[in-house]
Formats: structure tokens, sequence, C-alpha cells
């Protein structure tokens, strides 16, 4: 349990002004709530991370060289004082407060069903040691949980989310704090981990390549997001998400800046939407697993070994179908893929390949370097018709199409998809040797769909 207000077992004599700061997807030192929290009134404050098994086993090359990276940018913008142990939190944290005697933790809260259930351990262990454990601020915008329709219960579809989260509002910026930071020259530090061995290209890490990013595209690309933003071969949208996901600038930062243009207020919605997804896995933590509408749960889907071979020809890029392979590709080699693909290869692997959309959903948090359980799942699931708000069933992407809209001159396939690039601007968004039949797999999935529902 997260503490609000002072509860502890130890006396005020016995208190220590040292705080414990538990950085977790929120690596950055500017507009930090809960490192005000901890810095208040010139207490000392010990700056940590813990790399938590549980979190990196399951996270592909990308996704943890651009947390290290990461973690040797804040800590080098802290002048070195980051303590970085590995091991399970539950054990880290106590022994921590021991060793540095210090009188609370403090972190930004976390809402996903894993970081609740570390959190509630974590907090019941401090206690019983009399120390507190205490949140501020949060990941979002607006905390998931308040807005609430006016009965109380949470909103399930988009459009009154979003109108009610535009009034709810959000706090402006808390800028820069002086930090007496402890001494930690006296504590073990494991070293940060050397990066794994890569085959693609980041984008550059931390705090100053956040606002350098959010600067960039503020000045020269918000105003065109409304026309740009579904062509993946354009540099279209603000690629902030790694930094959002890791908490290098805030979305409030982002809303503060934004005016009432019309690109402006497309990218206010889409923040609103990632806002709307973390809501909606608070309330409902087993959708990050399971079907969030049980509609669909008695469908058929294909998990066999042919069903495997037909996963492993998607991740890797070898459908045939160019814009799948494409997108596919694209994340492979940059940890990154355009949100118009996204939907697409989805679409792809559920009603084309008839493959349940957690294994595709697991496919792209080991290797998206943004991987957010609460975007993913969640965008996975409206995909497939199982989620909130979610595209019916019937309407099934078909991949060609969809390339010749949002890639109409090929530029995009050809980036990824080295073997088409001699091929014209008209023949290369259809499949030369496809390894499934879109018109029949789009009967087969309906049909499935028919059957699931008795429509
Ligand atoms: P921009 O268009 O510049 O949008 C700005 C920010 O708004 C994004 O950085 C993101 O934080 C938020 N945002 C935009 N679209 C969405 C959306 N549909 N849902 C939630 N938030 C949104 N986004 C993730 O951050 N992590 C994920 O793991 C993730 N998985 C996805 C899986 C699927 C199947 C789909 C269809 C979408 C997923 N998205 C995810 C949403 C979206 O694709 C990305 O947020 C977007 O492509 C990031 O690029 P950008 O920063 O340039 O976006």
């Amino acid at each position: 349990m997260i503490a609000n207000s002072s509860r502890s077992a130890i006396t005020e004599e016995m208190r220590t002004d040292r705080s414990i700061l538990w950085f977790r997807r929120d690596l950055r030192l500017l507009d930090h709530p809960a490192l005000h929290h901890a810095a208040r009134e010139g207490r000392e404050v010990v700056p940590t991370f813990v790399v938590d098994p549980a979190l990196t086993g399951p996270s592909g090359a990308a996704r943890l060289a651009f947390l290290f990276r990461s973690l040797r940018s804040l800590d080098e913008s802290m002048g070195g004082r980051l303590i970085v142990r590995v091991g399970d939190p539950t054990i880290v944290i106590p022994s921590l407060a021991l060793e540095t005697d210090a009188s609370e933790v403090v972190v930004t809260r976390d809402y996903a069903p894993y970081g609740r259930r570390r959190d509630a351990a974590v907090g019941e262990l401090l206690a019983a040691m009399g120390v507190e454990f205490v949140g501020r601020g949060t990941p979002y915008a607006v905390p998931p949980g308040r807005v609430t329709k006016s009965d109380g219960t949470p909103y399930a579809v988009f459009t009154p989310f979003s109108k009610a989260w535009m009034s709810a509002g959000w706090p402006e910026p808390v800028g820069s704090v002086d930090v007496n930071w402890f001494d930690s020259a006296s504590l073990v530090s494991e070293p940060i981990p050397e990066d794994p061995s890569l085959t693609c290209a980041l984008p550059p890490v931390g705090e100053e390549a956040a606002h350098l990013r959010w600067e960039s595209f503020l000045g020269d690309g918000l105003d065109d997001y409304e026309r740009c933003r579904n062509d993946p071969s354009k540099p279209g949208t603000s690629r902030l998400s790694p930094y959002l996901r890791w908490g290098q600038i805030h979305p409030r930062q982002l809303l503060n800046d934004l005016g009432d243009a019309p690109g402006h207020a497309t990218f206010r919605k889409e923040l609103a939407w990632r806002d709307f997804y973390a809501d909606v896995l608070f309330h409902h933590p087993s959708s990050a697993r399971d079907n969030l509408q049980p509609k669909l749960s008695s469908m058929v889907l294909d998990t066999d070994a042919s069903a495997r071979q037909r996963f492993d020809a998607w991740a890797t890029g070898h459908t045939g179908f160019p814009i799948v392979d494409a997108g596919m590709r694209q994340m492979l080699a940059t940890g990154w893929m355009h949100n118009r693909v996204r939907m697409i290869v989805a679409s792809f692997l559920i009603k084309d390949l008839h493959l349940p959309w957690q294994w595709g959903a697991r496919h792209f948090m080991r290797h998206l370097v943004d991987g957010d359980l609460a975007s993913n799942q969640h965008g996975w699931q409206w995909t497939a018709g199982t989620g909130t708000d979610a595209a019916p069933y019937f309407r099934v992407f078909n991949p060609t199409s969809q390339s010749e809209r949002f890639d109409p001159t090929g530029a995009y396939i050809r980036a990824w998809v080295p073997e088409l690039a001699h091929v014209g601007d008209r023949d290369i968004h259809a499949p030369a040797s496809p390894m499934v039949d879109h018109g029949v797999e789009r009967a087969e999935a309906l049909k499935r769909y028919r059957e699931a529902t008795g429509r």
C-alpha cells in the first residue's frame, strides 16, 4: 500500500531526513513530483533504480539497450550518483532502506498489474520496518481511476472518456528542484548492465533527447500532424512514445505547450488514448491477458504447429504481403513501428492467420522500445474486436488496399523490404508470393466470428 500521508511505527525523533527516490518509469529530473517530494526541506535523496529480472527477462535487446542507455544518461545528469541494484525489489528496496537508514521511499505511482502487486508487497515490508512508502505523481496527465461517469463507474468508450478527461484537466509542469543528493560513495552500486548486442538503430535516449524531439516536432511537425500522421513513409508523427514510456518527458509538459490549431487538437486526443488505455487496464487488470469483452472468447483460434510456423513468418517479416513485412521489419530494425502499420500487421495476424492476439502482443512487447502494457494490449484488443471501443470484428483490414491508400508511392515498403525496391509504384502493394489468400482468410475469419457470436 502506498501512503499519501504520514504514518509510521517510528517516532519523529528517530526519523532521518533521508528519502530513497526509487525511479521506475520516470527517468527524468525535470517536472518530477516524486523528486520534489523526496527533496523537500533539504532532505537527502538516495536516487535508486532496481533492475528487476521479472521485467527485464521478457524484454528483447532493443528494449533493454534503450533502458540501459537511459539509465546511463540519468546517472550522468546527477553526477554519477544513481544507485543501481539488480534483483527482486521486495528484497532490494527494504535492504537499501536499512543500509541508508532512510525514513521514506518515494515513487511515482505505477498502475499496471505487476507494478501494483510489487508496490503493495514493498509497501507492507517497509511499513513493518517503520519506513514510509509514498506515492507522488503518475506517468499520465490524469491518473487512472480519476475520470469516471457521474455514477462513479469507469468509462467503457473513448469519446465520452476523452471529453471528461479534458474537463478534469491536468496540473502545470512542476519544473526543476534543488536536490541535496545523498553522498552515495559508501554505497555499493552495481554497474548499469552492458547493452545487449544490437542489430538495430535506436533513437537517442534521455531527458534532453526527449525535449529536443518535442521542440523539433512542436516547431516543425505538429501543424502537419493531421495531414501526415497516417503516412508511414513520412516523419509525420512525434516519435515521442519511447520517451513517454520511460518518463523522460511527461505528457503534461506536452499538453501544456499545445494550442488550438487542428494538429494540436488531434495530438491532444492521441495523448487521451494513452490515458484511456491506462484507465481501462487499471479497472480491468486481467485485460492484460484475457479478452476484455468475453463475447468472442469461444472463437476458434489456431495454435497448432502450423500456426507457429505462420507466426514465425509474420514475426520475421516474411508473409509475402509487402506492407506487413515492411512493418515487422521496421520494428526489428528500429524498435518502433508506425501506428497505421501496427494496426495493419495486427489485423493480419488475427484475421488472416487466425492466431491469438496475445501472441502478437507478446512479440510487440519484446521488441518495441515504447512497449507499454496498457497501450499495447488494448491496441491489440481493439484490432481483435475484443476490447473497449473496439473496431467491429467484421471490419477486416485489407493489407493491399491499406498499402495503396496510406503508402501510395510505396516509399515505406521500399525502405524496409529491399527485395521490392525495383518494383513500380502501382505494383508494389500487391503480394507477389502471399502466404495466404486474403479473400479466403477474410471469409474464414467472418465464419469463425459468426459461429462464436451466433450471428
Ligand atoms: P504520435 O502520433 O506522435 O502520438 C503521440 C503520443 O500519443 C504517442 O507517443 C503515444 O504516447 C500516444 N498515442 C498515440 N496513439 C495512441 C494509441 N492508439 N494508443 C495509445 N496511445 C497513443 N503505443 C505505445 O506507446 N506503446 C505500445 O506498446 C503500443 N502498442 C500498440 C500496439 C498496437 C497493435 C497498436 C495498434 C497501437 C499501439 N500503440 C502503442 C499506439 C501507437 O501505435 C503508438 O503510440 C504510436 O505509434 C507512437 O508513435 P508516436 O510517438 O510517433 O505517436
